[in-house]
């Protein structure tokens, strides 16, 4: 049974058909059935979603006119915050916090009709691949269970992969929206830095992060930018650039499309299944009659040394407001008032998120700042350089999100570079500011999913995702439901 849309069950809700209490009476059944295995979810509230979802079914029957996404029960990661529940962020030091205020996001998702129904798990902060580095529990792949769905955004992308809900939000600092999606068989996509406000999302690396939708084809992605892209005063960061019309663009013609190859994205360390479906997606956008141009991006090979230098020492700064003071979880017996610090982000913070601070506090401290830190930005300008040139020549760069499909859980654990290391694809569009999508391309010999990923010029989404849409016309790996959720579905 192939799984509804965002549009469908809009749509559905709209016409009376089927209401939404029943859509949301559907996503908590399949909460109590897939979650247990899953673990995607660290909160969630039926009784509120119930409320809400009624107030929608009488807006309907009354025939007052409902929002874009009326009545469609959606997930966000744990890392957004609402005044409701707990925004935890998967870490130990915000297990209890409740925030004081709604994200931008949430009051754009919630004035178009959608219902948050919960919180997704994610790694602590955002920091990590795997959805591994969460004090909760680890999030499982739903193609495989003993496999991780990706990070940081794992556990929106394992939610939507099974047929939980249509739709979620994560957050991309360095891939944590794409990566996820591809190893988990649906579709990602990182808006340009500034196209969606990132008012109450907390901060990991602020001149990276942005937010963006988790969907199961590229018209959902493009319905849920469209109803959270815009200028917002309150980050100062978002764009006042005229947020088009993404749904209907979608049905233009995509003509004289122009794909770029770089080679430095199919080098040592690709995967040859992800290669060879990589390959053939590219081959499939010749048949549709786009012209294939390489391109060179020289400076792409020093992206992940670049991201792990500008992240972690963003990281260590914003992190720093975590004293045992002002937020989340203060050490029981301290000694002194040092000690309050010391111990609170001692006990509160884990290995990883402790690893990162130390990491940014050393690039950031006097007499290493030149060599480090300075020095990753200039590359980081390099890098945007680069794109820039070939953007003068394509419309899309493409090639694979990650170099891998989804790994073991435990099998990078004990290797923080090796985990780095796969972010090898997603971290130049974060750090050149470009938005860039991953859409599903096929499937290795053992049943795990592929990504294919398109990055555009900045602002350039309406024609990057004409370019998905056109693929996905094209081909049906975004339509493929894995074995667990269409058993429970029968
Ligand atoms: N894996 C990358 C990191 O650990 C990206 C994470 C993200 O995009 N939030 O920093």
């Amino acid at each position: 049974m192939p799984m509804p849309t965002l549009m469908e069950i809009r749509d559905a809700v709209r016409s009376g058909r089927v209401g939404a209490r029943e859509w949301i009476d559907r996503a908590i059944g399949s909460i109590q059935r897939l979650d247990p295995q899953l673990r995607a979810l660290i909160s969630y509230d039926g009784d509120r979603a119930m409320d809400l979802a009624e107030q929608i079914d009488e807006q309907v029957a009354r025939g007052e006119p409902v929002g874009p996404l009326a009545g469609v029960p959606v997930l966000i990661k744990d890392n957004i915050c609402t005044r409701f529940g707990r925004t935890t962020c998967a870490s130990r030091i915000l297990e209890n916090f409740e925030a004081p205020y709604d994200a931008h996001v949430v009051q754009r998702l919630e004035s178009a009709g959608a219902i948050i129904l919960g919180k997704t798990n994610l790694d602590e902060f955002a920091m990590g691949s795997s959805t591994e580095n969460s004090v909760w529990f680890p999030t499982r792949n739903p193609w495989s269970l003993e496999h991780v769905p990706g990070g940081s955004s794992g556990g929106s992308a394992s939610a939507v992969a099974a047929g939980v809900v249509a739709g979620a939000l994560g957050s991309d600092t360095g891939g944590s929206i794409r990566q996820p999606a591809s190893f988990c068989g649906i579709t990602g996509l990182k808006p340009t830095y500034g196209r969606v406000s990132r008012y109450g999302l907390v901060a990991y690396g602020s001149s990276l992060d942005q937010i963006g939708p988790l969907t199961r084809d590229v018209a959902d992605a493009a319905l849920l930018l469209q109803v959270i892209a815009g200028r917002d005063p309150r980050d100062s960061t978002s764009v006042d650039e005229p947020v088009p019309d993404y749904v209907a663009g979608l049905d233009r013609p995509v003509d004289g499309l122009r794909i770029g190859l770089a080679r430095e994205y199919f080098g040592a360390g690709l995967d040859p299944e992800v290669r060879a479906a990589v390959e053939a997606a590219i081959a499939e956008f010749q048949a549709a009659g786009a012209e294939i141009v390489p391109v060179s991006l020289p400076h792409v090979k020093y992206a992940v040394a670049c991201y792990y230098l500008v992240a972690v020492a963003e990281a260590s700064s914003n992190l720093a407001r975590y004293d045992g003071v002002h937020y989340g979880r203060r050490a029981e017996r301290p000694q002194d008032y040092i000690d309050v610090y010391c111990s609170s982000r001692q006990e509160g913070f884990g290995a990883e998120v402790r690893r990162r601070i130390m990491l940014g506090t050393y690039a950031l401290s006097s007499g290493y700042y030149d060599a480090y830190y300075l020095k990753a930005l200039k590359v980081r300008t390099l890098i945007k350089r680069d794109f820039e040139e070939a953007f003068r020549l394509v419309d899309v760069v493409a090639g694979p999100t990650s170099p891998s499909p989804a790994w073991r859980l435990g099998e990078k654990l004990e290797d923080p570079l090796a985990m780095y290391l796969m972010d090898i694809y997603t971290v130049s569009a974060n750090l050149a500011g470009i938005p860039g999508i991953s859409v599903p391309c096929g499937f290795t010999q053992t049943g795990l999913p592929i990504g294919l990923q398109l990055m555009g010029p900045h602002f350039g989404e309406p024609r990057l995702l004409a370019a998905a849409g056109l693929y996905q016309r094209r081909t049906d790996w975004h339509t493929r439901v894995p074995p667990l959720a269409s058993a429970a579905a029968a």
